[in-house]
């Protein structure tokens, strides 16, 4: 049996970033998935509650998502505020949503501090990256769903086809 695939719900079309927009991902294997039933659009962010718009976030001192799983480090909006609770609810959300549709394999916005895979921002809001996981993404690994990022495309699709 061919796997399901949770997707990040702005790469779906989705206008649920922090900025209110949406970053659509136009792929043929995508909308075939989609034609059979296959993809699961979810936004962790907004599934705990968050706002749209809302304000932009970061994990802090260069962590990242396992750290703010474990309790090692938090999650910040750039007007201070702590929103490490929202973020882990919501990664918690995300794996209910993939169990329950048997999503074995994820495809997740990069760079965002829920959905990064290959890399996230450094808490400081400056626009510098590191290597590192989202929230979401460091649970849904840890518990056994491999997790692509866009840049990833043609390996998630050996994987899902
Ligand atoms: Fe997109 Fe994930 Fe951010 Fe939601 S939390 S807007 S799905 S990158």
């Amino acid at each position: 049996m061919k796997p399901n695939l949770l997707i990040s719900g702005c790469l779906s079309g989705q206008p649920v970033r922090y900025d209110g927009a949406a970053r659509l991902l136009e792929h043929a294997s995508l909308t075939r998935w989609q034609a059979e039933g296959r993809v699961i659009a979810f936004c962790p962010e907004t599934a705990a509650g968050m706002p749209i718009p809302r304000p932009a976030a970061e994990i802090a001192c260069g962590g990242d998502g396992i750290a703010v799983l474990d309790g090692h480090d938090h999650v910040y909006e750039i007007t201070g505020r702590d929103v490490s609770a929202q973020f882990v609810e919501g990664a918690h959300k995300a794996l209910e949503m993939a169990r329950r549709h048997n999503c074995a394999l994820a495809l997740l916005m990069d760079g965002s501090p829920s959905c990064g895979s290959n890399f996230i921002y450094d808490g400081q809001f400056s626009g510098t990256r590191h290597a590192g996981q989202g929230v979401t993404t460091a649970l849904l690994q840890r518990h056994g769903i491999t997790v692509y990022a866009p840049a990833q495309f043609p390996l998630l699709e050996a994987a899902m086809d």
